[in-house]
Order: C-alpha cells, then structure tokens, then sequence
C-alpha cells in the first residue's frame, strides 16, 4: 500500500477508465476515478449505446415495408421522435446507474469533478476546491468531436447534439465519410429525413475494403441518402428556413440541420498535461509505450485520449491490461493485429483483418474469394438489396488475412470471424467448416472459386 490517498486514481469513467479502475480494485488498490460529466463516458452516454438504439429505430421502416411481402399489412404507421429520444434517454440513465453501482460494489470511490493535474502525483479537483494523492495515474478522458475551421461553422452541431434534437429536420446534411457520418446518414434516412452526405474524398469510409466502401455508397444512393463525394463544404449560412451549405464544387444546400462528423481529437483540455510534464503528439493524443505507460513513469493513459485505435472494446482491453501489469505483477501489452469493427450503416458492415488493397501491398500472391448475392429475407420483399461477403487470403499458405462484410448482420458475423482469424485460420479450415443452412453465413464456408484479379 503507497503513502498516498490513493494507488490508483483514474480520470474518465468511460469504458477504458471504468476497466482499470475496476480491475485494480479486484486486485486489491484503493482506487478513485474523477468524472467530469456522466458515469459511462462517450460510447453510454452519446456514443455507441444511443447510436444503435437509433439505429435500430431507423430499421423499423424498412421492416414495415417489407412485412406485406410476407402477407402483413400494417395500415397506417406513425413514427414519434420525442418518444424515441425519452425512451433512449430511460436507458441511457439506466445504464449509466448500473455503471456507477458496478464501481462501487467493486470498492472504487466515484469522485463527480474535474480532475487537473498538480504535479505527478497531486490532482486537483475543480468544484470540490480540493486536492487528493495517487500513487499511479490513468488518464482514460476520450476525445472530443472536432470541427474544423469553415466560415459559418457555429451553426452546424456534431453528433453529440443530434442525441438530443427536439425535433427532426426535413432535411439533414452530414459532413464527413467516417463511422459517425455513416451511421448518422442511415439513422435519419432511415426515419423519414431527406439525407445528404458531403464527403472530401474519393469514396467514404477510408481504410476500409475498396468493395465495402463502393458497395456501401451503392446501397445509400439506393435507399436514398444524397451521397456527395469530392465535396467540400466552404461556407454555411443561417437563413430563416435554416441553412444554406456552399460547396466547393459550386453547388448549393438548402438544409435544416449541418451535423460535422469529422473525426474526434483526444480530450486533453483543463488537464495539466504540459505543465506535469506528460508528453503528447499529434492533435494532443497522449504518447504511450506498449504499456500505455506516458513519459511520466506513474502516469498511465487508455483508449481514444492515446488516439490510436478509437474503439470501445480496445480501450476497456487497455484499462484492463494496464490493471494487469500495475496491480497483478502481469506486464502485459495488446496485440492490435486483428481487431474486427462493425460499421452500422445501412446495411452494416463487418470487417476483420486486412483490405484486399493492403494486403496486396504486403503479400506476393493474394487470394480473393468473393460472393454478392440477394439475402432469402429480400425473397418476398421488393427490397433489391445485395449482401456482400470477401475473404483475403495469402495465396502461398492459404492463412486468410481479412474478412469483409456487407449485408445484414454483419456486426454479429465479423465477431465469430475475429476468432478464426485470431486463431489463424486458413481457407482450408473454412472449406472444412460444414454450411448452415439457409444463412447469409453460410456463403463463407462455401466459396469455392478464386475472383479474377
Ligand atoms: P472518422 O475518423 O471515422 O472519420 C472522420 C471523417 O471526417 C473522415 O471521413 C475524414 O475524411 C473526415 N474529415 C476529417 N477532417 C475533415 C475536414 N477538415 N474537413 C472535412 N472532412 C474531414 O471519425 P468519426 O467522427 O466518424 O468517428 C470518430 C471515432 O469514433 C472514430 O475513430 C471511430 O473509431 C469511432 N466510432 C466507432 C464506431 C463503431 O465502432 N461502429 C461508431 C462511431 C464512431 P478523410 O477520410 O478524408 O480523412
């Protein structure tokens, strides 16, 4: 047991911090964690959580029209935002309750403040007026939406706000072409809003397969969403029916609501970072070795503030390895090669491992299996929508390298897929697996032919 008020304080309770204070007090250290706004961090509170209740909302129409496919007729439906945000909000508090008891019962003290840094081992707690002592520090704080610099910014919001509108907008534009974009771009396509997406480059979602990116792009035109790409934004104006949005192009919007999704930087301000003498790179993220450990030897930092990979499951992986390796004589470091992401837009998107294009830049021979057909759900509906389903192989040991989704349910399927990819699996594992059938998934155990490069 340190000389200190604490062995571990953490700041941030959202899901990489919740983890490492957890975990630590499991171990046996008096832990604390500071947060400055609600119990649950981003991915509870405005993120993950309330995103996929949206989502699922936005389905529902879909499903509507569908049902007369299958005999149903539904009469005359009615969509109700305000509902669908208390009904979010019920659980969001519910959730952000469970949160706090599970740290309590864990033994971890919940400090509600802002925490700044002292000096290594002092923070200072803004509206409490008073300072406590830690023998080792996690920085968990997250990030926040960034917008950059455009004339007439101050009026669009970012995807923060969108959980709270009171009312929905005839018409939304999105800027940006990342996960946020996306997904917001289903949700209010989805509930009736004339949809517009402004992306700057070639095609949305960079970094992910070529044939995911085209095919998501294909699959929103389709449903209805405007997506622009090459379209930079250069202006906004407030008018009295809403906004006009300017693009580089010369083209004009008239809109009723500009929601930025473009990128988040990580959220270091008030901190004290500087003056303690914690180092940090590009944007602010918070520097770490393998360890998460800063330049500072006490001060440790997790998840989206250390701005590496900005994903739930990865920092609450990195709260709970840093627990390992401070408080259960455990060094332990994570493994970022196979990490699967779901994109839920609509369709969704799964993807684990490597991009055909990366692939190829890394491996001699590349194999590529490759199947897009009509889901049997589509059978007796006028939905003319295609599921695609992509592996990446390396041609010399057949080890696949990369699975890639779109279609239905592809968050649940690139789940199971990280396994066999973390396990190493190779094609021929695959072609051994017996089918389930009728199943989208059964399209991965039944690819037999190469696609033509
Ligand atoms: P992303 O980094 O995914 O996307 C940012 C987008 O904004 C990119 O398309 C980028 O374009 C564009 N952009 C960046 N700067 C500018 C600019 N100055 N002008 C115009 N466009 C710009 O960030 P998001 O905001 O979508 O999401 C934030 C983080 O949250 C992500 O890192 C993601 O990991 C995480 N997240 C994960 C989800 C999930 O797991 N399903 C869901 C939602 C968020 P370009 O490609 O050209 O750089």
């Amino acid at each position: 047991m340190s000389g200190y008020d604490y062995d571990l304080f953490v700041i941030g309770a959202g899901s990489g911090g919740v983890r490492a204070a957890r975990m630590a007090a499991g171990y046996g250290a008096r832990v604390a964690v500071a947060e400055a706004y609600r119990i649950g961090g981003t991915c509870v509170i405005r993120g993950c959580i309330p995103k996929k209740l949206f989502v699922y909302a936005s389905r529902v129409g879909e499903d509507i029209n569908d049902a007369e496919g299958f005999g149903w007729s539904l009469g005359e439906t009615h969509f109700d935002w305000p509902a669908l945000v208390a009904n979010k909000d019920r659980e969001i508090d519910r959730l952000s309750d469970l949160y706090s008891k599970n740290l309590k019962t864990s033994g971890v003290a919940i400090i509600e403040d802002h925490a700044t840094f002292k000096d290594s081992h002092t923070i200072s707690l803004r509206r409490q007026a008073r300072t406590v002592t830690a023998d080792k520090i996690v920085i968990a704080t997250g990030a926040r939406p960034f917008m950059p610099e455009v004339p007439g910014i101050e009026h669009a919001i970012t995807s923060d706000e969108a959980f709270h509108l009171e009312r929905l907008p005839e018409h939304v534009t999105i800027v940006g072409g990342g996960y946020i974009a996306v997904e917001f771009a289903g949700i209010f396509n989805g509930l009736g809003v004339k949809t517009t997406l402004a992306y700057r480059g070639e095609e949305i979602l960079r970094g992910f397969d070529d044939d995911l990116r085209i095919g998501l792009r294909q699959a929103m035109l389709a449903k209805g969403v405007d997506v622009r790409v090459e379209s930079r934004v250069t202006c906004i104006e407030a008018n009295s029916n809403g906004y006009s949005v300017s693009l580089a192009d010369g083209a004009g919007l008239r809109t009723g609501l500009v929601i930025y999704a473009t990128g988040r930087h990580p959220n270091i301000a008030g901190l004290g970072l500087q003056a303690v003498g914690v180092e940090s790179g590009d944007n602010g993220r918070v520097a770490v070795d393998d360890y998460m450990k800063t330049s500072l030897d006490n001060i440790y930092a997790v998840g989206d503030v250390t701005d590496r990979i900005n994903l739930t499951p990865v920092a609450i992986r990195e709260g709970a390895a840093v627990a390992e390796t401070l408080f259960n004589d455990n060094p332990t470091r994570l493994d970022y090669a196979i990490i699967p992401t779901a994109v839920f837009s609509q369709p969704e998107i799964g993807a684990v491992g490597l991009s055909e294009a990366e692939a190829r830049k890394r491996y001699d021979r590349v194999d590529i299996y490759k199947s897009v057909f009509r889901p049997l759900k589509y059978a007796l509906s006028e939905r003319d929508e295609r599921t695609l389903i992509k592996l990446v192989v390396d041609g010399r040991n057949g080890i696949v390298l990369g699975c890639h989704i779109l279609g239905d349910a592809a968050g649940e399927l690139i789940q199971l897929l990280g396994v066999a990819l973390q396990m190493g699996a190779t094609k021929a594992d695959f072609d051994a697996a017996i089918a389930v059938h009728p199943t989208t998934a059964e399209e991965l155990v039944t690819m037999r032919r190469k696609h033509a490069p």
